[in-house]
């Protein structure tokens, strides 16, 4: 029996509407940028395994981080018991993050990060004795899947049928440039109500969504608005953390930071699941109290788990490496000129850039799933490059490590594209 037969025996397999998708596509190797199938074909990561493997999968310097620890200490309770990789990894961290960041928590996963954000911000006003009990997110916002992170996230697609089981959450237009003024008199017609705990969005980039792009000075005005009225920010850099927006966390280009920040994905750069949670010290002193249950009684049975911590300090040890900032530059540029080039494309309606991430949207209309999308990724697939288009949307997010030569694979291949899937 071949692996997508078995596969399909006992595996269901996520964000999939199985009856209507082909079989899974086995894989049985990733090394550096590349991914290698059954028959030893090879293909360019040009996602980054969703945007994680920033570093090459199985990076040596990570995978022998990870092996040394795995000898010394693997999963202990993190209630009551600390550990070297955890402290290490929060320094580490900490020395990166905008400097109002001062506390981490640690949980599983990007939904997990968010979960523990929301609660986070609930508990904070709560704690102060203040009714709070509305949200403000961004438009087609994503999140991830977990109740509260599903709740906030406005991509209908994937939550229509839980829409009755949500937290209450406003929809806020992302800020673009043009529409400043307007999306900022909305917010403060929510602020007003003071009902607000907190907003909650994905600042520069909305992955999902197709790689959006929002307005710094729109949202550092947004953030401003947000503190005038006692409502947290958190910003959700579970997609843009660690270096793809061209500076180490997108926050750092807003000129109003937020109160909470979400991280993971690229955190433990595809070694290991870990989210976690960071906030000011104003945040945490709401829960620093004599009052047992003013605490923040969440936790996850894999809190910090060593391998994982260790995966992550080496991560951030690469990412601030010469040698990866400057590569992460001349992704940047390399993207730039390609950009001058296809802009202008008679199949391409726009384009857009913000760090090492770069979308095409094709003229042509195409839904998100189905057959016509299915196709485009089997053309990428067919000529050695691994890229999943979102509807008309095709983008990259290339690993850091990637180089010049297969760099311009991945350009070329896009460019057939554009001949191939026209309007
Ligand atoms: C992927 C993602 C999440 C969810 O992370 P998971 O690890 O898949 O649960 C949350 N927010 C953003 C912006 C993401 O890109």
């Amino acid at each position: 029996m071949s692996l997508s037969d078995r596969d399909s025996k006992h595996l269901w397999h996520p964000l999939t509407q199985h009856k209507l998708a082909g079989p899974a596509f086995p894989i049985t190797r990733a090394s550096g940028i590349y991914l290698w199938d059954e028959a030893g074909n090879s293909y360019i990561d040009a996602i980054s395994s969703w945007y994680i493997s920033m570093y090459g999968h199985c990076n040596p310097m990570i995978t022998s981080a990870v092996a040394e620890q795995m000898l010394r200490m693997d999963q202990i309770v993190f209630s009551g018991f600390t550990h070297e990789p955890a402290i290490a990894m929060s320094e580490k961290l900490m020395a990166l993050l905008p400097e109002n960041q001062q506390k981490v928590f640690l949980s599983d996963n990007g939904s997990t990060s968010i979960e523990v954000a929301v609660k986070m911000a609930l508990q904070y006003h709560f704690n102060r004795a203040e009714k709070r009990d509305l949200l403000m997110a961004f438009e087609n916002g994503f999140h991830g899947d977990t109740f509260g992170a599903m709740s906030v996230s406005g991509l209908d697609v994937y939550n229509g049928p839980f829409s009755d089981f949500s937290l209450e959450v406003k929809r806020i237009t992302p800020p673009n440039g043009s529409n400043n003024e307007q999306v900022l008199e909305d917010l403060k017609k929510y602020l007003a109500t003071g009902r607000v705990a907190a907003f909650v969005f994905e600042p520069l980039v909305q992955g999902a969504a197709a790689m959006q792009l929002n307005d710094a000075a729109g949202l550092s005005s947004m953030i401003a608005a947000c503190h005038a009225a006692g409502t947290l920010c958190i910003a959700d850099e579970v997609m843009t953390g660690f270096g793809k927006t061209g500076t180490h966390f997108a926050s750092e280009q807003l000129s109003e930071l937020p109160d909470i920040i979400c991280l993971s994905k690229a955190l433990t750069a595809g070694l290991l699941p870990m989210g976690l949670t960071t906030c000011t010290q104003a945040v945490y002193d709401a829960f620093y109290s004599d009052q047992l249950a003013d605490g923040f009684f969440h936790g996850h049975t894999y809190s910090a788990n060593p391998l994982a911590c260790a995966a992550a300090i080496a991560a951030m040890d690469l990412l601030v490496s010469e040698e990866i900032q400057q590569n992460i530059q001349k992704i940047i540029d390399s993207h730039r000129e390609f950009d001058a080039e296809i802009k202008i494309h008679d199949a391409v309606a726009s384009t857009r850039q913000c760090g090492v991430i770069y979308a095409i949207d094709l003229k042509k209309d195409i839904p998100r799933y189905g057959k016509e999308r299915d196709a485009i990724l089997q053309f990428f697939m067919d000529r050695g490059v691994y890229l999943r288009p979102l509807g008309n949307t095709i983008y990259i997010v290339p690993p850091f490590v990637i180089q010049q030569e297969e760099l311009q694979k991945i350009y070329e291949v896009l460019r057939e594209a554009l001949v191939a899937f026209g309007a």
